[in-house]
C-alpha cells in the first residue's frame, strides 16, 4: 500500500459504499494510519491509497502517539453545513502544493466507525475543513477543483509538474497504464459488493 499522487485514476474514482467491516478492513485502516503519519498528514481517504471505498481517516494532531485522536469515517455523509471560511489547504496526493480554499465553516457529519456503530459529529475549524476535503476525495474531487479560475491558473504549473512526473513513471513502467489501474479499481469495487 502506498499513497498515490495526482493524476492517478483512483483520485478521480467515485468510491463505492463499504458493506463489510471485517479484520481485513481493520488491517487496511491501520496501514492507512501508518502511511498518513509517515507523510505527516492529518487525513487520508481510501482512494488515496488506491482503494475505491467510502472510507477516510483523520488525526488532526498528526501524532501517532495520540491514539484517542484517531477517527475512522465509513460511508460518511455531511448532513448539515453552516457559514463559509477560507483557509490554506494541502493534500498528500499533491505534496507541497498549498492554496486557500473556501469551505463550510461548520458541518455535521454522519458515518460508521470500525465496530460498525453509527455516529454523528459536529465539527468546525480544521476538523470541518479536513472532513470536507476527505469526503470530496471519495467523490473523486480534489481541492484544486475547488479553486477559482484565477487561483487555478496560479497553481497550473505545479499541477502540470505532477502530471508530467506521473506520465514519466508510467512510460518507464514504474506505474501501470491508466487502463490497467482502472481495471484494478473495478476489481476492488467488486470485493465490497
Ligand atoms: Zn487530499
Amino acid at each position: 500500500m502506498q499513497i498515490v499522487h495526482f493524476p492517478h485514476p483512483a483520485l478521480r474514482f467515485k468510491s463505492t459504499p463499504i458493506i463489510r467491516i471485517d479484520n481485513e478492513l481493520r488491517q487496511i485502516v491501520r496501514e492507512m494510519f501508518d502511511l498518513m503519519y509517515a507523510a505527516e498528514g492529518i487525513g487520508l481517504a481510501a482512494n488515496q491509497v488506491g482503494l475505491p471505498w467510502r472510507l477516510f481517516i483523520l488525526n488532526l494532531t498528526a501524532d501517532p502517539n495520540e491514539k484517542e485522536e484517531e477517527h475512522v469515517f465509513i460511508n460518511p455523509e455531511i448532513i448539515e453545513r453552516k457559514g463559509t471560511i477560507e483557509a490554506e489547504e494541502g493534500c498528500l496526493s499533491l505534496p507541497k502544493l498549498y492554496h486557500p480554499v473556501r469551505r463550510s465553516q461548520e458541518v455535521v457529519i454522519e458515518a460508521y466507525d470500525l465496530t460498525g456503530a453509527g455516529f454523528e459529529m459536529t465539527v468546525d475549524d480544521l476538523a470541518s475543513r479536513a472532513v470536507q476535503h476527505e469526503l470530496d476525495h471519495l467523490d473523486g474531487v480534489l481541492f484544486i477543483d475547488r479553486l477559482s479560475e484565477f487561483a487555478r491558473r496560479e497553481v497550473a504549473s505545479q499541477v502540470n509538474d505532477f502530471e508530467t512526473a506521473f506520465r514519466q513513471q508510467q512510460q518507464t513502467g514504474i506505474i501501470p497504464a491508466d487502463t490497467e489501474l482502472e481495471q484494478q479499481l473495478r476489481e476492488l469495487v467488486q470485493r465490497q459488493s
